[in-house]
């Protein structure tokens, strides 16, 4: 069986290493926010070019410190209007709601399934005070356009990055440095991946980053001496010993995915099954490789037959979900037919070539 993600084989590849810094963890004594989470939080804000990381305890969370910490600067109130895209995982809108302000939903692009940047402008209202731009499956969203949007309107911009890790634009700067400031997850699954959950805000923003680094921490930044209504979303410090080690790989393991694209992309030629929009550029780290089927069920059993594991991201739109009745009748087809028809295959470092040719054969006879 081709397995969908083998996270076991990921991890495997930093065994010793691992061990070796558990070994200096477990002696160190000091198991929240110590040196680790420190070196992460300096590591991280380097990669990214930004001036500011601040560890989180997972993506979900990082989001919800954003906007908290934008409401406790005045920056936005209960029922400001969020523009979200409408084709994403619930965990870019939950945070929204979970603030009290109120996501607009908006069509993506029918190439990229990132947001539309015409489509923003459309449901844009005095209301509107942020936009949140997802850099799906990997793909930076068009942040020049959406940015000049948001300067043109007053807006901030908020980038969940949870699935860009090390994504580039054309200027050579990083997801996670373009815009106000950004939100990751280092769920196991995504391309810099901890042992369980983690997460981090990056940003330039002095102010923002202390808010957020206080709003993790009950509130404080001197212990026992608090100074907002906070939370405890701390990144775990043993999360931050492994992703200091994972850090150094992303890059080479980000190749390996594009390269792996660059061979899907080349080789598969049925057209049943649409490809993806790829324009060989390193604004893309293919977190997911998503292709769309018509006859989706179908495409998966006959992968599932030929012991090929592949899975759907996502398959219910978030407007569609129970938890989200209030947004049911909005009427969103680019997004529902996406949902509809999309199948991620197998995509990741540890993958070998004959796995890979495999899959592009029997798609190919499909
Ligand atoms: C994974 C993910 C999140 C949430 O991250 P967690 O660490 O699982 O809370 C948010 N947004 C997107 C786009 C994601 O892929």
């Amino acid at each position: 069986m081709i397995k969908f993600l083998d996270l076991h084989k990921i991890n495997a590849r930093f065994e010793v290493q691992f061990q070796e810094q558990f070994k200096k963890f477990l002696k160190s004594g000091h198991y929240i926010l110590g040196d680790q989470v420190a070196l992460f939080e300096s590591n991280y804000a380097k990669y990214c070019g930004t001036k500011h990381c601040i560890g989180i305890s997972n993506g979900l969370d990082a989001l919800i410190l954003i906007f908290k910490a934008y409401k406790v600067l005045g920056k936005l109130k209960e029922n400001d209007e969020v523009i979200v895209p409408a084709n994403t995982y619930i965990a870019s809108i939950l945070p929204v709601i979970h603030n009290g302000l109120t996501p607009v939903f908006v069509e993506p692009d029918k190439e990229t399934y990132n947001i539309s940047t015409l489509e923003i402008e459309k449901h844009i209202t005095p209301n509107t005070k942020a936009i949140l731009a997802v850099h799906l499956y990997g793909q930076l969203a068009n942040m020049k356009a959406i940015n000049t949007i948001a300067k043109k309107h007053n807006l901030l911009v908020i980038e969940d990055a949870a699935q860009a890790h090390g994504a580039i634009n054309e200027n050579g700067k990083k997801a996670g440095n373009l815009s106000d400031v950004a939100a990751f997850s280092f769920y196991p699954s995504k391309n810099l991946g901890a042992l369980g959950d983690g997460g981090a805000v990056t940003t330039n923003n002095d102010v923002l980053a202390e808010t957020i680094k206080k709003l993790r921490n009950y509130g404080a930044s001197k212990k026992y001496v608090n100074e907002l209504i906070g939370f405890n979303n701390r990144l775990d410090e043993i999360q931050a010993v492994f992703l200091n080690i994972k850090l150094k790989k992303l890059d080479e393991d980000n190749t390996i995915r594009r390269y792996i694209a660059k061979r899907y992309l080349s080789e598969l030629n049925n057209e049943k099954v649409k490809l993806p929009f790829y324009n060989n550029a390193l604004d893309h780290i293919f977190h997911l490789f998503v292709v769309l089927v018509e006859d989706r069920e179908g495409f998966i059993n006959y992968l599932k037959e030929n012991q090929i594991e592949t899975l759907i991201h996502y398959p219910i739109a978030p407007h569609q979900q129970d938890a989200l009745k209030d947004y049911a009748s909005l009427n969103l087809p680019i997004t529902e037919h996406i949902h509809k028809t999309i199948v991620s295959l197998p995509i990741s470092p540890v993958m070998n070539e004959k796995e890979v040719t495999k899959i592009i054969n029997t798609i190919n006879l499909y």
